[in-house]
């Protein structure tokens, strides 16, 4: 039983916290919490009380060596962020990294994560997807992503916070083929979720239409590119590779 739990919580419906991260809350010595005050009313409201750290990324590496510590002691440590599977858009990868390294057992107890929730809904048929996380903040970085990108023969899959959603949708209908689909998951799982497939050049009028749809939490799922494009890209990257081969 000595190991790290990596539990998966909510994003937003208390009713999708699974009966093992139930089970495994209630019995570690420890819970290590992304907040404690965050992860705190969670457990309040399901009636657990273990003690709680607090593993932030700003001392994640150090408060590694302490999760190490007391592993090595013989005890159970859980892991949780605020919302969702930790690790995903969150912190957690560095602890799990220096727990595994330590030759330690790292657990993971799966559940809701925002993005398996929007790709599930999300009518991706081919099933090949890229996830990229936030889109960085600042426009020029962020264009000169989405043009990396935007020759990928699969879908892509970001999140974007409610006060930046408007400028990366329109970024991605400016950088993109604007006929290409997306599909808008906004708060999942709670009482305003919105999911709507759109046209790329469309996704600015429909935010602009209705100062709700700009409030909340976004998936956004941008589907894969026509298949013209894709193909035509394979025969670029073959010749490609036809000339770098010639090359001194
Ligand atoms: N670890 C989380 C997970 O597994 O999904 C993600 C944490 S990340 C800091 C927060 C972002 O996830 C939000 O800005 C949003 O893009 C997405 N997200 C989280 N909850 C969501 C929800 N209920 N509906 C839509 N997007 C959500």
């Amino acid at each position: 039983f000595p190991a790290l739990y990596v539990v998966a919580t909510p994003i937003g419906n208390l009713g999708d916290i699974t009966l093992r991260a139930l089970d495994i809350l209630q019995r570690v010595d420890r819970i290590a919490a992304e907040d404690t005050r965050v992860s705190g009313q969670l457990l309040a409201h399901f009636n657990i009380s273990r003690p709680l750290m607090s593993v932030r990324e700003h001392n994640e590496r150090e408060a590694a060596e302490g999760v190490i510590a007391r592993i090595v002691a013989g005890d159970a440590i859980a892991y949780v962020s605020d919302a969702g599977t930790p690790a995903i858009s969150d912190p957690g990868a560095r602890l799990v990294a220096a727990v595994r390294a330590a030759g330690l057992r790292v657990v993971p107890i799966p559940g809701v994560s925002a993005v398996t929730a929007a790709l599930s809904v999300a009518g991706i048929e081919s099933g090949d997807w890229l996830f990229h996380g936030f889109p960085p903040p600042k426009a020029g970085a962020r264009r000169a992503q989405l043009q990396a990108l935007a020759r990928l023969p699969c879908a892509l899959v970001f999140y974007e916070a409610p006060h930046r959603i408007e400028e990366t949708l329109a970024d991605m209908a400016a950088v993109f083929d604007d006929a290409r689909q997306v599909t808008l998951a906004r708060e999942l799982t709670k009482r305003f979720e919105t999911i709507v497939t759109l046209p790329l050049g469309e996704a600015p009028a429909w935010l602009a239409a209705d100062p709700n749809h700009v409030r909340g939490e976004f998936v956004v799922v941008v589907h894969a590119p026509a298949a013209a494009t894709a193909a035509s890209d394979a025969e670029a990257l073959r010749v490609l590779e036809i000339l770098a081969a010639d090359l001194p």
